[in-house]
This record gives C-alpha cells, structure tokens and sequence, in this order.
C-alpha cells in the first residue's frame, strides 16, 4: 500500500501548525513587513529600511527612525 495518503495528510497538519505558528508569531510581534523589490520599506515613513537595523533585528517594520517614536509612545500602547 502507497502512503500517499498519509504523507498528503501529515504535510496538511504541518501547513496548518505553519499557518498557526506565523499567527501567533504575528499577533505579538512586529506588524508585517512591507517588501518592495527585495527591500524592506519603514511601514510609517515608506524609507528603506537600514541594513544595519535589518541586520540586528531581520523582522524590523520600520526604519530605526520611526521604530524610535514608536517605542517612545508605546507606553501608552495605544493604536
Ligand atoms: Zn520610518
């Protein structure tokens, strides 16, 4: 007997542990990033951001720029 079937069914529940994994990650993470050409762009201000501030921290959203007035007015933790 081929086990097709089961190996179909075990990389389904791997796409869905995958897609829950990446939820999770997202909701208590940095927002997405915003890509264009390769390059990630700040969320706020549309610059590229830094490849130093992309090398310390590979899922930054936003420029060290805005990530700074984010972090200044994330105490109040309001959207
Ligand atoms: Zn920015």
């Amino acid at each position: 007997m081929p086990d097709l079937y089961d190996s179909a069914q075990e990389r389904e529940l791997q796409n869905q542990q995958d897609a829950q994994a990446a939820h999770i990650a997202r909701q208590c993470a940095e927002p997405a990033q915003l890509i264009v050409d390769g390059q990630v762009l700040c969320i706020d201000c549309d610059e590229a951001v830094q490849p130093g501030r992309l090398a310390a921290k590979p899922t930054a959203a936003r420029c060290i720029h805005c990530q700074g007035i984010q972090e200044r007015k994330g105490a109040q933790h309001g959207r």
